[in-house]
């Protein structure tokens, strides 16, 4: 038995409440279309040509449509057991909507980096998401299947302003928050109410991409609050702060597979 797991085990079930960080160390493996034969094609006929970069998201689309894959889908689901019964709140900087699929309360849950769910203008014209264009998502599977060439895809556009429909997650020109802002709120509220409470404290592949969003954060609630714990669980990020030291523990592990270890544990 490893002392860690079931350490952790025991710190979650005697937490009040449990604050859950996913990093890019999670982040969906999107190499896995590489083993595609028809996507490598694709790759291979659209290289080059800027006419058609939009159609790699809606490939990833596919494959988050057509299931989830088993070792995230078996750490997401161990993520939940930890998480039953427990008042949580969990903050995905990963764009693959897996976080989406587990079995959470999805109100308590903030991805603030978008993903796949719902797309946008690219100059957020209007200041709104959109529901992504199901004409647009079949024309791309007959491209796929070979049922329709490549010249006679169209590329989505904004119904208001005619530019680009992009989806709404960060790296489109301009990022629409409308997409996270109002959980980040639920967010931040709730964070105010783990003050002097036992807080357990996970941080799940979180590395330096986006640090002002959970890393650092996270550390600074760790450090004020004397009754919080934090587990860091990173392959290679995973020390924690001197000033923290008697309330932390760095985990130098991949994430997903450090869930996956937990079944073991029969949380
Ligand atoms: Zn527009």
């Amino acid at each position: 038995m490893d002392i860690t797991q079931l350490e952790l085990k025991e710190k979650i079930q005697d937490a009040e409440l449990v604050l859950v960080g996913i990093g890019e160390a999670c982040q969906y493996d999107w190499n896995v279309l590489l083993q595609d034969s028809r996507y490598r094609e694709i790759e291979a006929e659209t290289e080059g040509d800027d006419r058609y970069v939009w159609i790699a998201p809606f490939l990833q689309k596919m494959i988050l449509r057509r299931g989830r894959e088993e070792r995230w889908d078996r750490a997401y689901r161990m993520l939940g057991k930890i998480l039953k019964g427990k008042n949580y709140f969990i903050v995905s900087l990963c764009m693959d909507d897996y976080v989406y699929g587990g079995e959470f309360d999805e109100t308590k849950v903030v991805s603030p980096c978008g993903g796949f769910r719902m797309m946008q203008c690219d100059k957020n014209c209007a200041g709104k998401l959109t529901q992504m264009p199901e004409e647009s998502y079949e024309a791309v599977m007959r491209y796929y299947r070979g049922e329709m060439p490549l010249a006679a895809l169209e590329e989505p556009t904004c119904s208001l302003c005619g530019e680009k429909l992009r989806f709404n997650q960060l790296g489109v020109e301009q990022y629409a928050q409308e997409g996270y802002l109002e959980r980040w709120n639920g967010y931040t509220k709730w964070l105010q109410g783990t003050v002097n409470k036992k807080l357990c404290v996970l941080e799940l592949g979180v590395g330096m991409a986006y640090p002002g969003i959970v890393r650092f954060p996270f550390e600074k609630v760790v450090y004020y609050n004397q009754k919080a714990f934090l587990y860091r669980v990173h392959p290679h990020l995973y020390q924690t702060g001197e000033e923290i030291a008697g309330r932390s523990r760095g985990i130098a592990e991949n994430p997903i597979d450090f869930l996956v270890s937990l079944e073991k544990y029969s949380i």
